[in-house]
């Protein structure tokens, strides 16, 4: 991976319901270096998603070929369906812009085997249990089913907590953005004053 050292890269990982695509959105209208990578998915659009705007939706197939291909920087089978980062994407992206992943404890873990990546890993999720259910059902965007699997998934990512730099909690969503907001400011200045030091 091609990496311009200016830019950084911000992977957000969260149980579905926990607040990421609206933080998402206001790290976006604050930085406006930022831009999103757009994962590629085997999972059918949802009523209101835009085919290349949310999601890459692709068949198995071609999901499969790609992988096969290696044109992907990482993957995950995640509730019966494939996502994946595409490598020619984001490439493209960072050598003009900052980016967010929206990506899980899989990705993640992918993605930290590549070195010398600018990369904050952030876990954003929720009180508990109880208040992902009360979440999900009130956004009334899945099925039953599907909300009974992103329950459990809560559990099982809470033991990849360690793989992550921070974890934020959203209980309120204005504090949640402030804390994110802090941790980019900090790292953008870090990794600017460690490149001037190396220029001087
Ligand atoms: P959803 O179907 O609700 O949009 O996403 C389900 C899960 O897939 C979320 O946890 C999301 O972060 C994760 N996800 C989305 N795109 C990718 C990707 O490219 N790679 C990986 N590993 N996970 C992804």
């Amino acid at each position: 991976m091609e990496h311009d050292k200016k830019n950084i890269m911000v992977v957000l990982s969260s149980p579905s319901g926990a607040g990421k695509t609206t933080i998402t959105k206001k790290i976006q209208q604050k930085f406006n270096s930022f831009k999103i990578s757009v994962s590629h998915t085997t999972r059918k659009p949802r009523p209101n998603e835009v085919n290349g705007v949310d999601y890459n939706f692709v068949s198995k197939k071609i999901f499969e070929q790609m992988i096969k291909e290696k044109q992907l920087y990482e993957y995950a089978n995640i509730y019966d369906n494939y996502y994946g980062t595409s490598k020619e994407i984001v490439d493209k992206l960072i050598k003009t812009n900052d980016i967010i992943f929206d990506i899980d404890w899989q990705g993640n873990k992918q993605l930290s085997n590549y070195e010398k990546l600018n990369l904050i890993k952030i876990y954003i999720t929720v009180t508990s249990k109880d208040e992902l259910k009360k979440r999900l059902l009130k956004r009334n965007q899945d099925s039953k089913e599907e909300v009974n699997k992103r329950l459990k998934s809560f559990e099982e990512d809470r033991k990849h907590w360690k793989d992550y730099d921070y974890v934020v909690i959203n209980k309120n969503l204005e504090n949640c953005f402030q804390q994110i907001e802090k941790i980019i400011l900090s790292h953008k200045k870090n990794y600017l004053d460690s490149i001037n030091s190396t220029i001087l």
